[in-house]
Protein backbone atom coordinates (compact mmCIF):
# COMPACT_ATOMS: atom_id res chain seq x y z
CA UNK A 1 0.00 0.00 0.00
CA UNK A 2 1.49 3.29 -0.69
CA UNK A 3 1.35 5.82 1.58
CA UNK A 4 -0.09 9.47 1.69
CA UNK A 5 0.78 12.51 2.99
CA UNK A 6 -1.70 14.72 4.32
CA UNK A 7 -2.03 18.78 4.59
CA UNK A 8 -0.62 18.65 7.98
CA UNK A 9 2.88 18.67 6.15
CA UNK A 10 4.74 20.94 7.69
CA UNK A 11 7.62 21.44 4.88
CA UNK A 12 10.40 20.51 6.97
CA UNK A 13 12.43 18.71 4.07
CA UNK A 14 13.23 15.61 6.11
CA UNK A 15 11.75 13.00 4.21
CA UNK A 16 12.16 13.35 0.38
CA UNK A 17 15.95 13.12 0.55
CA UNK A 18 15.46 9.52 2.98
CA UNK A 19 13.07 7.82 0.14
CA UNK A 20 15.34 5.05 -1.37
CA UNK A 21 12.84 5.02 -4.61
CA UNK A 22 12.92 8.66 -4.90
CA UNK A 23 9.06 8.94 -4.31
CA UNK A 24 8.84 11.97 -2.65
CA UNK A 25 8.73 15.36 -4.46
CA UNK A 26 7.84 18.64 -3.49
CA UNK A 27 4.24 19.24 -4.56
CA UNK A 28 1.90 22.86 -5.55
CA UNK A 29 1.97 23.36 -1.46
CA UNK A 30 3.27 20.27 0.39
CA UNK A 31 5.27 17.52 -0.19
CA UNK A 32 3.45 14.40 -2.04
CA UNK A 33 4.11 10.46 -2.42
CA UNK A 34 4.30 9.43 -5.93
CA UNK A 35 2.31 5.82 -5.54
CA UNK A 36 4.08 4.07 -8.47
CA UNK A 37 7.17 4.73 -6.15
CA UNK A 38 6.26 3.96 -3.08
CA UNK A 39 7.15 0.21 -2.20
CA UNK A 40 6.50 0.98 1.98
CA UNK A 41 10.36 0.73 1.92
CA UNK A 42 10.04 -3.12 1.30
CA UNK A 43 13.04 -4.18 -0.42
CA UNK A 44 14.95 -1.91 1.19
CA UNK A 45 14.12 -1.01 4.76
CA UNK A 46 11.34 -2.63 8.03
CA UNK A 47 10.56 0.20 8.29
CA UNK A 48 8.50 2.81 5.81
CA UNK A 49 11.46 5.29 6.75
CA UNK A 50 9.37 8.64 5.71
CA UNK A 51 6.85 7.89 8.30
CA UNK A 52 9.90 6.90 10.98
CA UNK A 53 11.58 10.55 10.22
CA UNK A 54 8.32 12.71 10.05
CA UNK A 55 8.20 15.06 13.30
CA UNK A 56 4.27 15.29 12.53
CA UNK A 57 3.23 12.15 11.79
CA UNK A 58 0.80 12.60 8.73
CA UNK A 59 1.85 10.04 6.20
CA UNK A 60 -0.40 7.21 6.63
CA UNK A 61 -1.46 4.16 4.35
CA UNK A 62 -3.27 5.42 1.22
CA UNK A 63 -6.71 3.65 2.00
CA UNK A 64 -7.56 3.68 -1.70
CA UNK A 65 -4.37 1.72 -3.00
CA UNK A 66 -4.26 -1.19 -1.06
CA UNK A 67 -0.99 -3.54 -2.10
CA UNK A 68 0.19 -6.80 -1.08
CA UNK A 69 3.95 -7.20 -0.31
CA UNK A 70 4.31 -9.32 -3.82
CA UNK A 71 2.81 -6.57 -5.54
CA UNK A 72 5.00 -4.03 -3.55
CA UNK A 73 8.29 -6.52 -4.59
CA UNK A 74 6.97 -6.27 -8.02
CA UNK A 75 6.60 -2.52 -7.95
CA UNK A 76 10.32 -2.30 -6.88
CA UNK A 77 11.66 -4.76 -9.56
CA UNK A 78 9.97 -2.31 -11.95
CA UNK A 79 11.36 0.66 -10.66
CA UNK A 80 15.17 -1.40 -10.60
CA UNK A 81 14.36 -2.22 -14.16
CA UNK A 82 13.47 1.38 -14.94
CA UNK A 83 16.22 3.23 -13.04
CA UNK A 84 18.69 0.89 -15.12
CA UNK A 85 17.53 2.06 -18.14
CA UNK A 86 17.83 5.77 -16.98
CA UNK A 87 20.83 5.46 -14.85
CA UNK A 88 20.67 8.25 -12.21
CA UNK A 89 16.54 8.90 -12.03
CA UNK A 90 15.01 8.39 -8.51
CA UNK A 91 17.99 6.54 -7.20
CA UNK A 92 19.52 8.38 -4.67
CA UNK A 93 23.69 7.75 -4.14
CA UNK A 94 24.58 5.05 -2.25
CA UNK A 95 21.39 3.13 -2.58
CA UNK A 96 21.73 0.48 -5.14
CA UNK A 97 18.58 -0.68 -5.38
CA UNK A 98 18.86 -4.22 -7.67
CA UNK A 99 22.00 -5.19 -5.00
CA UNK A 100 19.99 -4.79 -1.62
CA UNK A 101 16.79 -7.14 -3.40
CA UNK A 102 19.27 -9.38 -4.45
CA UNK A 103 20.80 -10.11 -1.75
CA UNK A 104 17.70 -10.51 0.11
CA UNK A 105 16.87 -14.15 1.15
CA UNK A 106 14.35 -16.02 -1.58
CA UNK A 107 11.73 -16.46 1.69
CA UNK A 108 11.64 -12.93 2.42
CA UNK A 109 11.50 -11.39 -1.48
S1 LIG B 1 7.33 4.45 2.50
FE1 LIG B 1 9.45 4.35 1.75
S2 LIG B 1 9.20 4.17 -0.47
FE2 LIG B 1 7.24 4.95 0.30
S3 LIG B 1 7.43 7.19 0.17
FE3 LIG B 1 8.04 6.57 2.25
S4 LIG B 1 10.30 6.41 2.16
FE4 LIG B 1 9.51 6.35 0.03
S1 LIG C 1 8.76 14.64 7.07
FE1 LIG C 1 6.53 14.95 7.30
S2 LIG C 1 6.30 17.17 7.71
FE2 LIG C 1 8.36 16.85 6.88
S3 LIG C 1 8.15 17.24 4.66
FE3 LIG C 1 7.92 15.01 5.00
S4 LIG C 1 5.70 14.68 5.21
FE4 LIG C 1 6.07 16.87 5.49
Amino acid sequence: MALIITDECINCDVCEPQCPNGAISMGPEIYQIDPDRCTECVGHFDEPQCRVLCPVDCIPNDPRRPETREQLLAKLERLQAEDRAQPGEGVPPGAPLGSRVAAMPAGER
